[in-house]
């Protein structure tokens, strides 16, 4: 699959509405760790959403211990993604809401073989990739970090932005997710820099793959978007657009978020990236 090409929502005139965002691309459902499709697809009707992207948490590294770590999460999504398509398809004739039949697939520079045949035979509408683990460890748990020096802690956070610029550079993905994610868990918050943002804006730059603005943690204890305000204006500098991504569990989560995610895009007079719903 070829990533998309974005286009940007501001009309002729120059006019950006109050509610800028209409498509959501990333949502999970209960074919991952969220909640059932239906009362998700509610939510988004029921926010005015035109479009919504069912997108799975997917892992297809070889790796022995992931492999039984994705049975036990009950993310199974590279086996039963027939039957959520049938869902998908069963759903659409009921919803006035655009579904997205897409995918979060975890990514690591060693798995892109394995990436790019599953996104090959399965033809999603479009792919997200994230960065969760660097060298089997999840960015997003304390432990082991709460035990580690600050040495370790910064060597770890280089290994993610390295592993995050090979995936834009892959352009396996429509979407590159959270794109800062190592600022979510407090014992990694303060060390990404300066040098981490200009190495993954600089890549984005080059690559037809786009950042969201991720909702996931506004309201929670991180309390910002994915990216971070400099990491965005970096970003911005090299004329690189973000979609809107919610990253939502649940349908009370789709609401929030929406507002968060309006309120901010008004808050710039902008509205978010699209990705074109014709590609291949
Ligand atoms: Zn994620
Ligand atoms: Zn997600």
């Amino acid at each position: 699959m070829t990533p998309p090409e974005t286009r940007t929502n501001t009309s002729t005139d120059g006019h950006v509405s109050d509610v800028p965002v209409v498509h959501d691309y990333h949502v999970h459902s209960n074919y991952s760790d969220g909640e059932r499709l239906v009362p998700m697809l509610d939510a988004a009707a029921e926010m005015g959403l035109e479009a919504v992207g069912i997108a799975d948490h997917c892992n297809v590294a070889a790796d022995e211990d992931l492999q039984r770590a994705k049975r036990e999460f009950g993310f199974n999504l590279d086996r039963t993604h027939p039957l959520r398509r049938e869902a998908i398809e069963s759903l659409r004739d009921r919803y006035d809401v655009t579904i997205f039949d897409a995918v979060e697939l975890d990514y690591a520079p060693r798995d892109e073989a394995e990436i790019a045949a599953f996104l090959d035979e399965v033809d999603f509408d479009y792919a997200i990739g994230s960065v969760h683990r660097v060298d089997r460890t999840n960015v997003q748990s304390s432990t082991p970090f709460s035990e580690w020096s600050g040495a370790e802690r910064r060597a770890y956070v280089d290994d993610y932005y390295e592993a995050l610029a090979d995936l834009v550079e892959s352009e396996l993905f429509a979407v590159a997710a959270h794109v800062d994610l190592p600022e979510r868990t407090p014992e990694l918050r303060g060390y990404t820099t300066a040098d981490h943002h200009e190495l993954v804006a600089d890549a984005f730059g080059r690559s037809r793959t786009v950042p969201e603005l991720n909702a996931g943690r506004v309201r929670r204890e991180y309390g910002e978007f994915h990216p971070a305000p400099d990491f965005r204006e970096a970003l911005r500098e090299r004329g690189v657009e973000f979609v809107a991504g919610s990253d939502s569990h649940a349908p009370g989560e789709i609401r929030a978020r929406k507002e968060e995610l309006d309120a901010h895009f008004a808050a710039r007079g902008a509205e978010p990236a699209t990705l074109f719903e014709g590609f291949e």
